[in-house]
């Protein structure tokens, strides 16, 4: 057919251009490892964001190459962030949180040509460096000193001249590329196309998602390198938002200082952080000045309704919460109220407010049981399947997790999930962390979330554990908040009228800490190790018994 629109492509250079020309003076604030504050602009980020484009083609980066980092969130991460796919190349943030053999397995396994290095990191980069294949390691240092056989990245822009800029690129290329975190099997790559980040950019401005634009300040607590940054990089430089980067401090007491004094409006990360940051705003309530913020983002793992009550009825904050995987750019589902839940009485809205939420546009879900496609009745649980222009469509190596992709072209995200009549997503379990007792399912996160309701738990995780009756039984390993005191009798007793009987954990074990993962959540698979005798041996007899049978 004639006269269709132009077709231009959805490229970051487009993000990166408009940067530069209509909010080159909004700030882009970073706090740097000796907790000194840095201020730039985007006009000065895009500058030499340029430059940095020009370094990295002068050490021989082209088309499709992939270019490494393993940084912190702050200005010189955001530069690359935006330099490497709007040139062309392959942004490839690397997990510094995993072991030195895991980094090195995924750089090899990504062919990495270049890497960016913290100078703080520089000690892990140097029990990986051995193991790998890489032609350029470039410091980024802040005292102007390098260690010797590297590149200094201020070096590298400062010898390039001004001028220039992004011109599109294909949208179907690569730009980035994430690796899943591997606690099911080695670690899985996920490549981004530029026409995924800028669609993707978009679906988490809209006001049913993100609701952002130029106004808001947003200070990413999540990490450049997990998952884009839930993408906010990105949407920041398209609609002109300022940004703030806590670089390596992300205890709670840094995070506020930087929320109340840039008066950011928008922030998100993991529960963990945010049970963290719930607490120390509970003992010193009138500290710290957040009256700019209006979002909390939160996502990466279930956040609990006590939490998020906390923070609004302690605090006025409002926790928004969203779930999404690394082969989803993240943004699947989002918890906004309808306007028809909102003329629901105060629980029933809370209860809503705690789902995962309605699928983003351009995202469409189904959940598979053991019978095929389950109901959307709320109560009948099924394996999450998504599918949309952001969601991925196979592995980087396809030969990678095959399986996790159906014929008819959906992603199967191995989350337990039901749906309500609505289309609000209810995650009950990963599909590893489900606790199966004598042939029903009994969902972890419902149970964790009610016991961190409780006045005295600060961080609950229950698990599956062997169990010679029932195959498994739930356990639930709890925290206490400072100073608080409960037993676990007692806390057992809290459950009793929120679940069937059944549900209960057969234990509450009190700990002084639960390990997490390298995005910051629980690490379940150490609790299950530590935990795996106490109950005699598993009864797989009982596998695919209903319990009602
Ligand atoms: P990993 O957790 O393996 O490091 P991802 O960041 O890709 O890697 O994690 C995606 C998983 O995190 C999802 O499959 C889901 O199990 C969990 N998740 C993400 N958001 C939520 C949420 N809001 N509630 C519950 N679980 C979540």
């Amino acid at each position: 057919m004639n006269g269709l629109m132009m077709d231009v492509p959805l490229s970051t250079s487009g993000i990166v251009r408009r940067a530069r020309q209509l909010h080159p003076g909004k700030p882009i604030v970073s706090r740097r490892a000796d907790r000194t504050i840095h201020r730039t602009t985007y006009g000065e980020c895009v500058d030499r964001a340029v430059k940095l484009a020009a370094a990295l083609r002068r050490l021989g980066v082209r088309r499709g190459d992939r270019v490494a980092t393993l940084a912190w969130n702050h200005w010189r991460h955001l530069e690359i962030y935006y330099a490497v796919p709007s040139s062309g190349a392959v942004l490839h943030t690397l997990n510094l949180r995993l072991h030195p053999d895991d980094i090195a397995y995924i750089a090899n396994h990504a062919e990495d040509k270049v890497i960016l290095v913290d100078k703080v990191l520089w000690p892990l980069w140097e029990k990986v460096a051995p193991q790998v294949r890489i032609r350029h390691t470039i410091v980024m240092a802040d005292d102007g000193e390098v260690p010797s056989g590297t590149l200094d990245y201020e070096a590298l822009i400062a010898a390039e001249s001004a001028g220039g800029e992004f011109a599109d690129v294909p949208e179907r290329r690569a730009a980035a590329m994430c690796y899943t975190s591997g606690t099911t099997g080695k670690p899985k790559g996920v490549v981004y196309s530029h026409r995924s980040l800028m669609l993707h950019a978009i679906g988490l401005a809209l006001t049913d998602a993100f609701r952002l634009a130029e106004r808001d300040t947003v200070l990413p607590v999540v990490p450049m390198f997990h998952v884009n940054a839930w993408g906010l990089p990105f949407v920041c430089g398209m609609l002109g938002c300022g940004q703030v980067h806590p670089g390596p401090h992300l205890d709670p007491t840094s995070l506020l200082e930087l929320l109340a004094a840039e008066r950011v409006t928008l922030t998100a990360g993991v529960p963990t952080v945010w049970l963290g940051i719930l607490q120390k705003l509970d003992s010193a309530p009138a500290a710290f000045d957040l009256s700019a913020l209006h979002s909390m983002v939160v996502g990466g793992a279930a956040a609990p309704e006590g939490m998020m009550r906390g923070f609004k009825e302690r605090h006025g904050l409002t926790v928004i919460h969203a779930w999404g995987m690394t082969e989803t750019s993240p943004l699947g589902t989002i918890s906004r109220l309808t306007s028809h839940i909102e003329q629901l009485d105060d629980a029933t809205q809370w209860a809503y407010r705690a789902k995962q939420g309605r699928p983003s546009p351009l995202v469409e879900i189904r959940a598979r049981g053991e019978k095929g496609l389950i109901p959307w009745d709320g109560t009948a649980m099924g394996e999450l399947e998504v599918r949309g222009p952001w969601i991925a469509g196979a592995y980087y190596h396809a030969d990678d997790g095959r399986e996790a992709f159906t014929e008819d072209g959906w992603f199967r995200t191995g989350d337990v999930v039901s749906i309500d009549i609505h289309g609000y997503v209810t995650i009950q379990d990963r599909a590893k962390d489900l606790v199966k007792s004598g042939g029903e399912w009994i969902s972890s996160v419902a149970l964790e979330g009610a016991l961190m309701g409780h006045p005295a738990v600060a961080e609950a995780a229950v698990i599956a554990v062997p169990h010679e009756k029932w195959d498994e039984r739930p356990l639930a390993a709890v925290v206490l908040k400072e100073g608080a005191t409960a037993d676990p009798a007692e806390l057992r007793f809290y459950l009793m009228d929120k679940f069937s009987k059944w549900w209960i954990p057969d234990e509450v074990v009190i700990v002084s800490a639960i390990p997490k993962s390298s995005a910051g959540k629980f690490l379940k698979s150490a609790l299950r190790e530590q935990f795996r005798d106490r109950y005699g041996q598993a009864n797989p007899s009982l596998r695919g018994l209903s319990r009602s049978s």
